[in-house]
């Protein structure tokens, strides 16, 4: 594992304490090698990737769940065909999205067919209202976000980088749920493994946008370097309460992409790599 310099000790600010609350959970299923990261908070399947467990070779080993990558689409495939069973699903029963960096939400009635997990379109979330579909964004870095609505019985999967974290594609995710009976104070919100604050540096206008979005807190300066250190997890947390959600609702697993070798790293393998699937299995 590569080595890299921890500005903070301090994964997330203490206004966080929900992640000792709820905490991660690691499950294994059947006698597969394969593994997914979970949180406690979410009562219907899901779960959240790494890159072991596939039979995808060089940059993508193992678990790619990208076709849009390099990878070959037959490895592809297979990976795709286990993490659906890892979550209860059928292979043609996962429904997943083009990945734009936009707020576009998509509502899956079924799979797209064809390849397994194959896009419906370009969008940034998917969610879904039918029993026994899942739903997946794709990622290495940038955030998954699952989220579960006991009272409109639907899930969604949310895909977010610094962009969708700003233009709030979660927010226009809950938006839609809300439109088919979600209640905000019944739902369930997992933030999965991203690049966390230890690795996330940026630039030019990027700080001061963040700090009039979410407060002070969401960045971080060292003294006598440029880039500044941003904490998107948090700012997705914050703009959470700010909805009104409590802490309760809401679990931030603290895994770095970047800094743990377990999962695939656009920033740490310098774009040629793989991406992790983040899925949920409507069970209501
Ligand atoms: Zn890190």
């Amino acid at each position: 594992m590569r080595r890299v310099r921890i500005v903070s000790k301090r994964r997330s600010p203490p206004s966080l304490a929900v992640v000792a609350a709820v905490g991660p959970r690691r499950v294994r299923y059947g006698a597969t090698a394969m593994a997914l990261l979970t949180s406690k908070l979410l009562t219907v399947p899901h779960g959240f990737s790494d890159r072991h467990g596939g039979v995808s070779q060089g940059p993508y080993a193992s678990l790619n769940a990208s076709r849009s990558v390099g990878d070959d689409g037959r490895a592809v495939d297979e990976n795709l065909a286990r993490l659906a069973a890892l979550v209860g699903a059928a292979p043609d029963a996962l429904a997943t999205v083009q990945q734009v960096h936009g707020t576009t939400v998509l509502e899956a009635t079924r799979a797209k067919g064809g390849a397994v997990g194959e896009a419906l379109g370009d969008a940034d979330a998917v969610f879904t209202r039918v029993s026994g579909l899942a739903v997946g964004v794709r990622t290495a870095d940038c955030l998954p976000i699952l989220v579960e609505d006991p009272v409109g019985r639907q899930v969604a999967a949310v895909h977010a980088g610094w962009r969708g974290v700003i233009g709030d594609v979660l927010g226009a995710t809950l938006d839609r749920l809300r439109q088919n009976g979600a209640r905000l104070e019944a739902l369930r919100v997992a933030i999965g493994p991203a690049i966390q604050a230890c690795c996330f540096e940026v630039d030019g206008d990027l700080p001061a946008r963040f700090e009039a979005a979410f407060g002070p807190r969401v960045v971080r300066r060292v003294d006598g370097k440029q880039k500044v250190h941003v904490d998107l997890p948090y700012a997705v947390a914050t703009s959470l309460r700010a909805r009104g959600l409590g802490e309760a609702q809401v679990d931030v697993l603290p895994d770095c992409t970047r800094c743990d070798a377990r999962f695939f790293s656009h920033r740490r393998d310098a774009g040629r790599t793989g991406r992790m699937l983040s899925l949920v299995r409507c069970a209501f």
